[in-house]
């Protein structure tokens, strides 16, 4: 039998696609939290599982590294390459893509006077797309990390973030004023793998749909 790999990232996707892999008969024999084990073997000495940066993910599966990935909406915008399909959305490291401001800025009115904004955010391409959309002038400053502190010590006038509870917003004085897009984890697939290897990737495919519907229809309840 053909072997599989698969490329994810540690912490919350790792955490909330292991039911999922579960669902496909597919246990981790390492974690990825306590190891430092880059490559995981798992119950099924055809599956295995590489660790590897949640921005990387798109990278391993379109040169066909990995066959299989798990990556959020938002690294798959800014990842802008071919070879790989998205087939399933996941429902899984649900949040939101937003333009957040400093409590006391007038974002509306900002707009409306058609001033030059900056935004500071990890996520240039979907920013750049969003603000072109509303015909709004900015400049974008690229950041690799903690976006919230932008606005708080003068790099930038808005972030664009990934927004969850809310709860760091708030912690730093921060409002969410806009949202780009509703954020969750797909199921990656390298396009030639998918040819090659059907028969093996198939039932990983089919186990992780059914479970993504199952929790869809208790979601409805
Ligand atoms: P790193 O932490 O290594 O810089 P990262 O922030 O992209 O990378 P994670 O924090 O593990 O890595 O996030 C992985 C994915 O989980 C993101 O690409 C996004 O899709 C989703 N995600 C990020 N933040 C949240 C959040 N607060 N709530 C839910 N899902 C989130
Ligand atoms: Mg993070």
């Amino acid at each position: 039998m053909t072997s599989i790999t698969i490329a994810l990232s540690k912490g919350r996707i790792f955490d909330e696609t292991k039911p999922l892999l579960k669902a496909a008969g597919i246990v981790s024999l390492d974690n990825p939290e306590k190891s430092r084990k880059l490559i995981l073997k798992t119950n099924n000495p055809n599956v295995s599982l590489i660790i590897v940066r949640a921005s990387d993910v798109p990278t391993y599966v379109q040169y066909g590294a990995a066959d299989i990935g798990i990556a959020g909406k938002d690294v798959l915008l800014e990842h802008n390459g071919s070879g790989l399909y998205q087939l399933l959305d996941l429902n899984i490291a649900c949040c939101r893509m937003m333009v957040a401001v400093k409590n006391n800025f007038d974002y509306e009115t900002a707009i409306r006077q058609g001033a030059r904004l900056r935004v500071a955010t990890k996520y240039l391409h979907t920013a750049q797309e969003h603000f072109a959309e509303k015909n709004m002038h900015v400049d974008l400053i690229k950041l690799y990390g903690s976006m919230e502190l932008a606005p708080l010590v003068g790099l930038a006038d808005a972030i664009v973030d990934l927004v969850s509870s809310g709860d760091t917003l708030k912690a730093n004085n921060l409002k969410a004023v806009e949202e780009i897009i509703p954020i969750s984890s797909r199921l990656i697939i390298n396009q030639a793998a998918l040819k090659v290897k059907r028969e093996n990737i198939q039932p990983i495919l089919i186990a992780f749909s059914e479970i993504v519907k199952k929790g869809n229809i208790l979601l409805q309840q």
